[in-house]
């Protein structure tokens, strides 16, 4: 997928409308749209990778950072010590609808399903 046309490249870059919560130069974390969950955040890599399929070695470093981004915001959010999911998916069979790689955090309320 070309990155002009990517829906998450377009939130990092404020092209498009998100409620973003944290953004520095190499991460966005923005609410998702269809929260499971009362806290619902994506964290997204400012860089277009399309899944961790993608992965390249010089990417390792901003995919541990989007972790270290997920907990100051679970702290924000104040589910850090009630807990929470974090989740990636990928492809097809991982349910992944949109083509830029990105890491849910979900929580605020127990959750059974993988999904909320
Ligand atoms: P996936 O299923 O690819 O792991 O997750 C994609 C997520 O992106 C879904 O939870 C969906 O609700 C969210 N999403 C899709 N379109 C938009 C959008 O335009 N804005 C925001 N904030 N979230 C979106
Ligand atoms: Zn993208």
């Amino acid at each position: 997928m070309n990155p002009e046309q990517c829906l998450f490249c377009k939130i990092s870059k404020g092209e498009i409308k998100a409620t973003i919560l944290y953004q520095d130069a190499a991460v966005t974390a923005f609410r998702d749209i269809h929260p499971v969950a009362p806290t619902h955040v994506l964290i997204v890599p400012n860089k277009h990778i399309q899944s961790i399929n993608e992965m390249e070695a010089e990417d390792e470093l901003i995919l541990g950072h989007l972790f270290f981004v997920a907990k100051k915001i679970t702290q924000q959010e104040n589910i850090a010590e009630s807990g929470y999911r974090s989740i990636i998916n990928t492809g097809v069979h991982g349910g992944q609808t949109v083509s830029h790689l990105h890491l849910h955090i979900i929580g605020g309320k127990p959750l059974r399903e993988p999904m909320g």
